[in-house]
């Protein structure tokens, strides 16, 4: 399978209802950013990451996955996966400017559009080639519902319609208000609102310091909170360590971790006990691998995180040995071949050959912008 073309791309795919918010991001659009890689054979493999949709910083990205990784690509053989991460991750001259952001999310792409050319050429799904799906359902929990941006009428309303609705068991609320008596208030109302055998996981995406947290847990604790995720700024080990020991509501992390050593960190200090890697914020499916087995061995459950919005992950949920559920948000997942569709809870197993990241053709005249 020689690697004869490295096409990078940028789709904005809107969210759901105009915009949405957490704690600290506010966002239209998703982006999907990534790479089509052509073999000699005629094969196309497509990955990408996932972004907040910003123009300018979306073509550093393609610029990187264009003049930096494709020249190292082509002529190389694409069933080689992990020696390719290898050749890109740990180039000298890349190695220095790299390891995180940019180049990391650049190789995201790449790495996931090398699987998808080898899931597809053994004519098989990505949870297949890994080895086999490991359980009959990935159960589903929806995020969608509880942005910050909204009410806490619409929010209600929007648990409702998932449990009731969709067949959702499980849900997300983000929180991170200035004021936490305003997010308490919220999730009390939801508690009484799903009753007591639908999980309430809380996201506040890394705005409170570890006194604010400290405080809102010894009041959120008897909610039954499922996990804790974010609550601390990204990459203070120290403060989710103190956290972990004071609080008895789990501690779930990792969308904005880029490397396996800072997984290791995190898990090593008892820091994390959702483990949530990304393929699209590590470099790509190959070092999810590697987080997901550190993870095993310290026997912590792994709940990837959705930059991809599970199109990827769905593949890896179903493979892994020990998930207890996976993130749902519906934005981008009919611009796909083999969208990672929910019914009555659960996902639906993808049956097609690939990874789950193949646009329809309509998805390039819909949603792409201009690489330059
Ligand atoms: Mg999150």
């Amino acid at each position: 399978m020689r690697i004869t073309r490295v096409e990078p791309f940028i789709l904005h795919i809107p969210v759901t209802g105009g915009s949405i918010a957490d704690s600290t991001h506010r966002i239209s659009h998703w982006g999907v950013v990534g790479t089509k890689i052509v073999t000699e054979d005629g094969r196309e493999g497509y990955g990408f990451t996932g972004t907040h949709a910003d123009l300018a910083s979306d073509r550093l990205i393609t610029a990187c996955i264009r003049d930096c990784y494709a020249p190292l690509l082509v002529g190389e053989d694409a069933s080689e996966t992990s020696r390719l991460w290898t050749k890109l991750a740990r180039h000298p001259a890349l190695q220095w400017v790299g390891r995180a952001g940019i180049t990391q999310l650049a190789l995201a792409g790449v790495d996931v559009a090398l699987w998808d050319l080898n899931a597809k050429a053994a004519g098989v799904p990505l949870w297949h080639l890994l080895g086999g799906a490991q359980r009959d359902k990935v159960e589903a929990y929806n995020t969608d519902i509880g942005w910050l941006s909204l009410s806490k009428e619409a929010l209600l309303d929007g648990c409702r319609a998932a449990i009731e609705g969709e067949g959702f068991r499980r849900v997300k609320v983000k929180v991170g208000h200035a004021d936490l008596n305003v997010d308490i208030d919220r999730l009390e109302a939801v508690r009484r609102t799903v009753g007591s055998r639908v999980t309430v996981a809380i996201d506040g995406n890394g705005r409170w310091d570890l006194p604010t947290c400290l405080r809102f847990c010894a009041r959120a604790a008897p909610l039954d909170i499922f996990w804790f995720e974010e609550p601390l700024w990204y990459d203070d080990v120290a403060s989710h360590a103190a956290l972990a020991r004071a609080s008895s509501i789990p501690i779930a992390l990792g969308e904005q971790l880029y490397t396996l050593d800072a997984f290791n960190a995190f898990i090593t200090a008892g820091a994390v006990h959702y483990v949530q890697p990304d393929v699209t914020r590590l470099g790509g499916i190959t070092e999810v691998l590697q987080v997901a087995t550190v993870a095993l061995a310290h026997r912590l459950p792994v709940a990837p995180h959705a930059g991809d919005m599970s199109q990827v992950h769905v593949h890896l949920a179903y493979w892994l040995q020990n998930t207890p559920a996976l993130e749902y948000i519906p934005w981008i997942k009919d611009a796909f071949e083999e969208p990672a569709d929910v019914v009555d809870g659960f996902f639906k197993k993808p049956q097609r050959p690939g990874a789950g990241t193949t646009p329809k053709p309509e998805t390039f005249l819909r949603y792409a912008k201009p690489l330059a």
